[in-house]
């Protein structure tokens, strides 16, 4: 997943032309193909395949990234932010540029207004979509067929909602591999930034898990257990709990990884991700206030 290209100001969001096409030259120097997300979904291709997604259609992809990509022959999907366009705001991409960009890559969509769906009633949720649905058919002349969550947030209800529309796939951006195990309606998805070491996040590997708890935002912020179906057949896992600190061993009973904390934990950032790892198998959920 990327966003903006040598914009610097914009640390982690941003990755350089120089860096990114060094991770473009590992992956051809050591036999990745580089697909577009239809034929890595349609998962008729063996080999070690990779699709690149960029979130929100800022000017900098057409006058920084393109050039990269096309100099590699590599497609792309970029799901775009659509209010930005239609209203021309100033980072933003043009209609008649990213009609321009959809003769190399795939043309998504990220929602109509970019907003924190996990705060809109469901109705809400669907009028943004049905907006952005509406729009890029006017403009493109087809029907979108995937969508990004706007900063990758969602919860089991927005979800619902949102695939409901009959997308071919919904991504976030939960760090995590894929396998043709992967629910496409959560498809994780691993930033690349200036600091990503390609080699070691291409080392991570798939751990399918069904998250039992917690499965929303606890109302009085205290976070008391996690627990996981893990159906691997490892013994072990560890759990990591963002802003807590470190990874905890647990072992795996059944199916099951839990980890009980004595004392509950004050939740104080309004996005928790809870990663689990079983080996270099790694999986992942969030939970949204
Ligand atoms: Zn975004």
């Amino acid at each position: 997943m990327l966003h903006r290209f040598n914009e610097t100001q914009f640390t982690s969001t941003s990755i350089s032309t120089n860096k990114l096409r060094e991770d473009f030259q590992f992956l051809k120097d050591h036999g990745y193909k580089v697909v577009p997300l239809s034929q890595l979904l349609a998962n008729s291709e063996k080999g070690k395949l990779i699709s690149f997604t960029i979130d929100d259609g800022y000017k900098s992809f057409y006058e920084h990234g393109l050039k990269l990509f096309r100099e590699f022959d590599y497609p792309f999907t970029l799901f775009i932010y659509i209010e930005a366009i239609e209203k021309n705001y100033p980072e933003y991409l043009s209609w008649s540029q990213v009609k321009h960009l959809s003769k190399f890559g795939e043309i998504a969509i990220h929602s109509y207004s970019h907003k924190h769906l996990t705060h809109l009633d469901p109705i809400s949720i669907m009028r943004d979509t049905q907006f952005a649905i509406e729009s890029y058919k006017t403009h493109l002349k087809e029907v979108p067929r995937y969508y990004s969550y706007p900063y990758g947030e969602y919860s089991y209800e927005t979800n619902e909602v949102i695939s409901a529309f009959g997308f071919d796939a919904i991504f976030n951006q939960s760090t995590g591999a894929v396998s043709n195990e992967t629910d496409l309606n959560f498809i994780y998805r691993t930033p690349i930034q200036n600091e990503t070491d390609i080699k070691k996040t291409l080392g991570l590997k798939y751990l399918k898990t069904e998250w039992l708890e917690p499965l929303k935002y606890p109302e009085d912020d205290l976070l008391r257990k996690v627990i996981v179906r893990i159906p691997s057949g490892a013994e072990k896992a560890e759990i990591y709990v963002s802003g807590i600190g470190a990874w905890q061993p647990t072992r795996i009973k059944g199916d099951i990884a839990e980890i009980q904390f004595k004392q509950p934990i004050k939740l104080t950032k309004n996005l928790i991700r809870i990663f689990v790892k079983v080996d270099n198998r790694v999986g992942s959920t969030l939970i949204v206030k």
